[in-house]
């Protein structure tokens, strides 16, 4: 047996072992082609086959309705945030946006290279410690659409609900809880994730658009920066990142094998419980950093009582196998990162291991 440690890496981060041995297996000779996935044409009948059921999964997890066209690029999530206006920012038009920490502070500043912006809320004033209430949210007549960052993987805040933005479209950056617990999904114009947080390895962005999105693309931009070049050749326009597109699908198997959604939403419940639970009971040692309305099911950021503390919080976590809890550097503190694939086991064992800590220390 490899030894495995308990990996809470904001991320990239732990996979599956279960996807990691299919991998392993399918390595040298998939399915009888006597080749690597790696090796193969994505034009070859078994990667159109990783691509097709890929998508429909996608459609089946969060089930969405008819309208919605499914692929995958290049250049992780962030050249999203440069694509979106590039496509969607036409001249006279404004790109709504909500600043609730560093990822989508970046979408903004992408954006403003592009065209008009307004940051129509933010939750700078607090230091991002929470999630700005939209339900009353005015957006003007010229609003090409509303961005918004589902989770804010370094600050721990995360949308417990999404506003309801009328004919303005959706657009949502899901990198760090996509396919984590239920929503109503079909709400979005656009959805888009880096994978190496909740979906697979790095190298793939899935992106979630609804079919009229395509046809409001600048047709004055570079065509391989257009999303209906992309939609058009059905994602294959130009070679896909197939080995992370094929991970992806078996983490989606993966889901799906649980019970979908609903019952990877449950344990994700169970595991932030705890955790936010053993925080609260010991609120003298462990202090949580974000208002509990906006608390990250995912992201987990405390601090300890000080900094010294927290390094030897660090370093005698890792030491019991339970790796990647640093905050990120510029909170600092600790963050403990519960992805879909960080076994419940890991939560109780950090759960345990942080009692054990305040009475040592
Ligand atoms: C990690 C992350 C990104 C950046 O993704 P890249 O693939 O590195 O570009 C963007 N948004 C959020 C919310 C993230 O967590």
């Amino acid at each position: 047996m490899a030894h495995r440690v308990f990996n809470f890496n904001p991320g990239p981060a732990t996979l599956p072992l279960e996807v990691l041995e299919k991998v392993q297996g399918e390595f040298l000779d998939y399915r009888g082609t006597g080749m690597s996935v790696m090796e193969s044409s994505h034009r070859a009948a078994e990667y159109n086959e990783i691509h097709n059921t890929t998508i429909s999964l996608f459609r089946e997890l969060l089930s969405l309705k008819d309208g919605y066209k499914i692929g995958f690029l290049g250049g992780g999530a962030s050249s999203q945030f440069a694509m979106i206006p590039m496509n969607f920012l036409a001249a006279g038009k404004t790109g709504a946006y909500v600043d609730t920490g560093a990822w989508s502070a970046k979408t903004i500043k992408e954006a403003k290279r592009i065209g008009n912006v307004d940051v129509v809320a933010s939750s700078t004033d607090k230091n991002n410690t929470y999630i700005p209430d939209l339900s009353g949210i005015k957006l003007g007549a010229d609003t090409a659409y509303l961005h918004v960052t589902s989770n804010n993987t370094i600050f721990g805040t995360q949308y417990q609900s999404f506003p309801d933005t009328g004919d303005v479209p959706l657009i949502c950056d899901m990198s760090s809880d996509i396919l984590s617990r239920r929503h109503d999904f079909n709400k979005f114009a656009m959805i888009y994730a880096g994978a190496q947080k909740n979906l697979g390895p790095a190298g793939v962005t899935v992106v979630i658009i609804r079919e009229e999105m395509l046809e409001k693309c600048a047709d004055n931009i570079p065509l391989v920066f257009t999303y209906k070049t992309h939609a058009d050749k059905d994602w294959l326009y130009n070679t896909p990142p197939a080995f992370p597109v094929y991970v992806v699908k078996l983490i989606l198997e993966w889901i799906k094998g649980q019970g979908g959604l609903q019952a990877v939403e449950k344990v994700n419940m169970a595991k932030k419980d705890l955790i936010y639970g053993t925080i609260d009971a010991n609120s003298d040692y462990y202090r949580g950093t974000v208002r509990e309305d906006s608390r990250s099911w995912m992201n987990i950021t405390m601090r300890l009582p000080s900094e010294e503390l927290e390094k030897k919080f660090i370093a005698e976590a890792k030491a019991a196998g339970f790796v990647g809890l640093k905050g990120h550097r510029s909170v600092g503190g600790i963050r403990v990162s519960l992805y879909n694939a960080l076994p419940m086991a890991g939560a109780e064992g950090l759960a345990k291991f942080m009692e054990a800590f305040k009475k040592n220390n």
